[in-house]
């Protein structure tokens, strides 16, 4: 069987929620290049799977790679809230079983036993999975290197915060943790402020979460979606100290540097970069909140309102089921200014030369995305990573603020536009990300610290 010639099995384990599942196949996908006498099983549900697979060109997988459809824990008939975790806390509830199923027959399939172990590091549960196998894991941080050393200072957070408990803790500054001292203790993910047992039993999630900062330091390697040049000094030493084998090997969801124009025709279904070709250098606010955010029914109108009043020329992602929210007239009354899509090629978007502002959620990836391409960000922070994320842009990078109160409203959104695209302030955030993107550009180059940390992956992976 072709499975014969293969040395070593690599086993991998997605978190199936947000844009998580992406960054951590794309690194799949260069590692089976890498080394293609190594076999990669790639354990995820069966629905983030397909959305892989079908957005990536079967053409493109490498046949080293097979994927196995993990059970979503999802009972049959449920009916779902509108809750977003929902989806979530019934995945984990079913973990570990679902991915020992799979584990179990690919090596099966396979016939080779697992040589390692990567995965979502949100799967704290893998490094009892890698102590049973005896082999090493390797958790890849999707977020930022901020919300790793948060879950890594879990302990030190919790006696700060109960410390400071009493008055506006929210308020406060994780100023004893190196590279964090701009974080408010508001900004901080899910799972890492202490919550009451009921919580826990009752957010299984969360309960893993929460277990992340004891776990990571059990990994053999850590690889974030990241770049090393990025960080601050405190954090990369601080970091460094505590994880020797920390990798950087750059942003996950872009290819860098960015395809050639041409072939970029045939993911402008919705014809948003022809229609960005007609705008004017630097004028057009991108919008989107990422996959999982909603924005409230009130804040859509608020915000649209805002962009029409403006006049600013919009280039707008918002699902169908969505479009509702929008003012009466509003699509009608902005055909030429601007254009509503379900879905945007968005990291080419973000590469285009019209394109002169992102209003974002601050994802995770989209926030790298916007700075690989040097566009400056207004955020509307929701949950997880986004607040954090939003205080880095604004406070340690200067390269974008974040909407007052983390709520639009119609003057907030109309002031927000004009600092960033017109006044001086803009000018100096555009400056400022210009130049994270050049860092970027070295960094991601054939000379640059993100392939030096893929080859060491790589040697690792394949030393086993
Ligand atoms: N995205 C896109 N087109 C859209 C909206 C989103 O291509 O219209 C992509 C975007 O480029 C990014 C991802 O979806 O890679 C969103 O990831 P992020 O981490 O920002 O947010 P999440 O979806 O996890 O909330």
């Amino acid at each position: 069987s072709i499975e014969s010639s293969h040395k070593q099995h690599v086993a991998v384990m997605a978190f199936p929620f947000g844009t998580h599942a992406i960054p951590l196949f794309n690194l799949v996908r260069k590692l089976a290049i890498a080394i293609p006498n190594t076999h990669f099983s790639f354990f995820n549900t069966a629905n983030s799977n397909k959305s892989i697979f079908l957005a990536s060109n079967s053409s493109n997988i490498p046949s080293n790679i097979k994927a196995y459809n993990i059970g979503d824990g999802v009972p049959m008939n449920h009916v779902f809230t509108n809750h977003p975790v929902e989806g979530v806390e019934l995945l984990v509830k079913a973990t570990p079983e679902n991915f020992y199923k799979g584990l179990e027959a690919a090596i099966t399939e396979i016939g080779l036993k697992i040589s390692s172990l990567i995965t979502d590091a949100f799967l704290s549960f893998a490094v009892v999975i890698s102590k049973e196998m005896n082999v090493p894991w390797i958790p890849v941080w999707v977020s930022v290197p901020y919300t790793f050393s948060i879950h890594v200072y879990i302990d030190l957070i919790h006696q700060f915060y109960e410390n400071h408990e009493d008055s506006d803790s929210g308020d406060k500054t994780l100023e004893l943790i190196p590279g964090l001292s701009k974080i408010h203790i508001k900004d901080l993910p899910d799972g890492i402020l202490p919550i009451s047992r009921t919580n826990l039993e009752e957010s299984p999630f969360e309960c893993m979460l929460s277990k992340l900062g004891r776990m990571l330091p059990q990994s053999a390697t850590v690889d974030m979606n990241f770049y090393q040049e990025l960080y601050p000094i405190p954090l990369l030493d601080d970091l460094k100290s505590k994880f020797p084998n920390l990798l950087n090997v750059g942003y996950l969801t872009l290819s860098m540097p960015p395809p050639p124009p041409p072939l970029l025709s045939d993911l402008d279904v919705t014809g948003c970069l022809s229609w960005l070709d007609r705008q004017k250098a630097m004028s057009v606010a991108y919008i989107s909140f990422g996959t999982v955010a909603t924005l409230p029914p009130n804040e859509t109108l608020e915000l649209a309102e805002a962009v029409e009043a403006s006049g600013v020329p919009f280039l707008w992602s918002l699902k169908d089921k969505w479009k509702d929210y929008l003012p009466n007239g509003f699509l009608e009354r902005t055909s030429m200014q601007g254009k509503v899509v379900p879905w945007a090629p968005q990291t080419q978007v973000l590469a285009h030369s019209s394109t002169g502002v992102f209003v974002t959620h601050f994802g995770s990836n989209s926030v790298n995305e916007s700075i690989a391409n040097g566009v400056p960000m207004i955020g509307r922070p929701f949950f997880g990573d986004h607040p954090v994320n939003g205080r880095i842009v604004e406070e340690i990078q200067g390269v974008g603020l974040r909407v007052e109160g983390d709520v639009l409203t119609k003057s907030r959104v109309i002031k927000s536009l004009e600092l960033v695209l017109v006044h001086e302030q803009g000018k100096e955030m555009r400056k400022k990300v210009q130049s994270l993107k050049e860092i970027v550009l070295k960094a991601a180059g054939p000379n640059g610290s993100a392939a030096k940390d893929f080859k060491t992956l790589v040697e690792k992976l394949s030393m086993l």
